[in-house]
């Protein structure tokens, strides 16, 4: 059965989408098709699909039933004309720009990218003679200005970790579409529940689906979606150089995305009850989470986030790195590691998780004290978080 979604919701389509025409008749679910090739019988019915002539399966690298139907799913929630599947979030990102981005040519982006991404604009582009302009990401006349001097690519990402600054997406890509750029931006901290880039103008939006796209800390995985053409050119880079996402990976993410909708309501509801705590708490010097009103980009946020802020938010405690180490230590419901987007509560502190290879003070010229936390809202009863938090907070004192 073929099922329109142009006026489906987001929990109908997280449900739904990419699962018409199973492998399997019959079964619910998708199942994972653990082949790495799929034979024909006919030799001329293997080169028509081998030819894009008529859709089917030749090799997993390149295609394969369960990563469709993930890829399927993810480009409806999206709305996007086209989808392709990594096996990580970097190699979204990575395939992205090498697909897209040919030396010689420049991308203006921002300075506040996920650590793994800064280190690709920092120590790999240069290596292949792309320029890379790194932006101040509060400040959105700097960028519009960078961008304005042309560039091949403007890649945002919005909010940004850990700071959870938030960038004008609709201006930067009203920008870059002036100078004949790409524009991406990076959603994963946001999810297409709370916020649409492609509806704001961005040409490319993607994902690393580890977090709350797959939203259990169980997999690693990562989905580019936009126009036909361009998503066949990243799709050209990944077949060739192999960051395929596996078969049972793609079931994982399939299962995750499903309670997509639920999962991250109820992290927005719950993160902005405690962003809204942890800014009275006396041992808590800053609350970084854009649903504050105290948060500087908050009115950009409202308009570009309709869904919500999302689960994660940051916050600097009165102390150092000491003061964190004992607060991390005293929280019960959060697993110390280096994840966010999970159903169980995660925290951490750049200085382990995203930033742990910048050193000391060139995070506190990037803006990242020593004392912050990074908290991603799990599922849990927020009364819960609350109260883990305060006992946390009550025994720095
Ligand atoms: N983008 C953002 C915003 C991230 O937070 C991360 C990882 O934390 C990535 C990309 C990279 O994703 P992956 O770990 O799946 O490669």
């Amino acid at each position: 059965m073929k099922r329109d979604f142009s006026k489906a919701g987001m929990g109908t389509k997280s449900l739904w989408a990419g699962e018409d025409g199973l492998a399997v008749k019959g079964a619910t679910q998708v199942p994972i098709v653990q082949s790495i090739a799929f034979t024909y019988d006919d030799v001329d019915d293997w080169q028509e699909v081998a030819l894009g002539r008529r859709e089917g399966h030749i090799y997993s690298r390149n295609s394969n039933p369960t990563f469709a139907a993930l890829e399927e799913k993810v480009r409806i929630l999206e709305g996007a004309e086209a989808a392709t599947c990594f096996a990580s979030g970097m190699g979204a990102i990575s395939n992205t720009i090498f697909g897209l981005v040919r030396p010689g040519e420049r991308i203006v982006t921002v300075k506040d990218t996920y650590g793994g991404t800064n280190q690709l604009f920092r120590e790999f582009l240069p290596k292949v003679n792309i320029g890379v302009s790194l932006c101040d990401t509060s400040d959105g006349d700097q960028i519009e200005k960078e961008i304005l001097k042309g560039c091949r690519m403007v890649y945002l990402e919005t909010p940004t970790n850990p700071t959870l600054k938030v960038i004008d997406i609709e201006r930067m890509a009203e920008a870059g579409h002036r100078v004949g750029a790409v524009v991406v931006t990076d959603n994963t901290f946001a999810t297409p529940v709370n916020q649409r880039p492609l509806q704001l103008g961005s040409d490319i939006v993607l994902h690393s689906a580890s977090k709350f796209l797959g939203g259990h800390g169980d997999v690693l995985g990562g989905v580019v979606c936009g126009p036909k053409e361009l998503t066949r050119q990243i799709f050209h880079y990944r077949e060739i150089t192999g960051s395929a996402l596996d078969p049972f990976a793609a079931y994982l993410l399939l299962r995750g995305l499903k309670t997509l909708q639920i999962r991250v309501e109820r992290q927005n509801a719950s993160a902005m009850k405690i962003a809204s705590h942890l800014e009275e708490q006396p041992a808590v010097a800053n609350v970084y989470y854009p649903g504050l009103e105290s948060h500087p980009q908050h009115e950009i946020a409202k308009r570009q986030m309709p869904g919500g802020y999302g689960g994660v938010m940051s916050f600097a405690l009165k102390g150092d790195f000491a003061t964190v180490k004992s607060f991390l230590a005293g929280l019960k419901f959060a697993h110390r590691a280096a994840n966010l987007g999970a159903v169980e509560t995660t925290v951490g502190s750049p200085a382990t998780t995203s930033h742990v290879e910048v050193s000391a003070s060139d995070r506190a010229a990037m803006g990242i004290p020593d004392a912050l936390v990074r908290y991603s809202t799990g599922i849990e009863d927020v009364s819960d978080l609350i109260a883990d938090l305060d006992q946390a907070l009550a025994s720095l004192v």
